[in-house]
């Protein structure tokens, strides 16, 4: 048989868990490149414990994506400028490289400019510099209003910036200025976490509620950085310091490329990930076109797209890697993603609650949120340092 290559677009959460799946089991003769753009792959969970100060800086949550080679992985240190679905060939400002399989997992970029006034007022929760200045500012806040402001849906990790507030929260009672700190969010949409249903979306708000943080139902237009407010439709809130999420949208290449929808991602087939031309009926024109991860739509029952998080990424790309081996080696390819997946919500003072459960169930997704405990703090560490591995050996 001859070899196969295996071209992976990204190396991030979701591209480097198909390329170690794929590596542990595909023969040597076959390639699996990646195309990363970064010299360093960024442990963007972590950014919330850059913010509290547990890790110093941003060096600390970078790992050097040279490590890889040693897996017998092949980095293409460029950035992917277009993409040929029907030809499988990527073209950087160097080469075109050519794919036998063609996986793209170029995750959700950040698009702080879709909201005027973000870059100059906010600290950008989802950058490590942003998180890393936010910890300074936090450490130098002796009392005020304190916002965090969500731009946008869809964005990645849907808890990420209530597990900001929850630890902001138990921060400042730690430091005993809590009653000097007025604590506040805004989002678009009645409830935190709209997709994980009204449940989990009440739990959240009496979380927030018993902490007295408020949450606000908005849609930002923008911000006025001369007199620190956050402009919202007829309405507005003051604040003395802004943590922000930004809109975020598909890399340019993605766009570009013709595969997103209106959703302006790639609308994959929910179980198989391939990239689809015709979404209605989950047929595709394109042969061995796959995506995973943040660049993905995934339509769910209840008409909300799957969110945008690692631990789906990572599970869409060892189905991905399954599907890859079985057909080179002439078999049917039977992996199915079932979109199942679960993540601890850290809420500060060493505990975390756990969100998740069954999000293609019938008629529409089945979602818990687990009270806090200690042991899923400690597994929150522990699928860390699974990522830690893969550059650490
Ligand atoms: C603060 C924060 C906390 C989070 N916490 C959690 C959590 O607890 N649990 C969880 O499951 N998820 C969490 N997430 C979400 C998680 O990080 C993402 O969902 C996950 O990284 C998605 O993986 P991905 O592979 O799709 O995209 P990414 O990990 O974003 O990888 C995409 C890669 O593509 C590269 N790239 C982009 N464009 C190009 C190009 N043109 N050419 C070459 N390379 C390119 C990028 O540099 C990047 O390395 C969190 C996110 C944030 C910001």
């Amino acid at each position: 048989m001859a070899g196969k290559t295996v071209l992976i677009l990204g190396g991030g959460w979701g591209g480097m868990a198909l390329a170690y799946s794929l590596r542990g089991m595909l023969a040597d003769e076959h390639r699996v490149v990646v195309i990363e753009k970064n010299d360093t792959f960024a442990l963007c969970m972590s950014n919330l414990k850059i913010m509290t100060g547990e890790w110093n800086s941003p060096a600390d949550a970078r790992r050097q994506m040279s490590n890889i080679s040693r897996e017998g992985i092949e980095w293409v240190h460029e950035e992917a400028v277009s993409i040929d679905p029907v030809a499988r060939e990527v073209r950087t400002d160097s080469q075109t490289l050519k794919a036998d399989y063609l996986v793209i997992a170029l995750g959700a970029g950040l698009d702080p400019s879709g909201v005027p006034g973000f870059a100059e007022s906010a600290y950008n929760l989802y950058e490590a510099e942003g998180a890393h200045g936010l910890q300074q500012a936090l450490a130098d806040f002796d009392g005020g209003k304190i916002v965090t402001l969500i731009s946008r849906m869809p964005y990645r990790c849907p808890a990420a910036p209530f597990e900001a507030i929850f630890l902001m929260d138990s921060l400042f009672r730690e430091k005993g200025i809590r009653d000097r700190v007025d604590l506040s969010i805004h989002a678009p949409g009645p409830r935190p976490m709209a997709v994980a249903g009204p449940a989990v979306g009440d739990a959240l708000l009496g979380m927030l509620a018993d902490r007295d943080i408020a949450y606000g139902n908005h849609v930002v237009s923008s911000i006025d950085s001369a007199s620190r407010k956050v402009l919202f439709d007829g309405d507005e809130d003051p604040f003395d310091l802004l943590v922000g999420v930004p809109p975020h949208k598909a890399p340019q290449a993605v766009t570009d490329s013709g595969l997103t929808d209106a959703s302006g991602y790639i609308h994959v087939h929910p179980q198989t990930l391939e990239a689809l031309t015709d979404v209605e009926n989950l047929q595709t024109d394109y042969s061995h076109v796959y995506a995973i991860g943040d660049v993905t739509t995934v339509t769910l029952l209840n008409m909300m797209p799957l969110p945008k998080t690692g631990v789906f990424a990572e599970s869409e790309g060892r189905v991905v890697a399954e599907n890859i081996v079985a057909d080179i080696a002439g078999a049917p390819a039977s992996a199915r993603y079932d979109g199942r997946g679960e993540c601890p919500v850290d809420i500060g003072g060493g505990l975390a609650a756990l969100a998740g459960g069954a999000f293609y169930a019938s008629p529409g997704p089945r979602i818990t949120l687990e009270p806090p405990s200690a042991q899923f703090r400690r597994d929150k560490e522990a699928f860390e340092e699974v990522l830690d591995t893969w550059f650490t050996g």
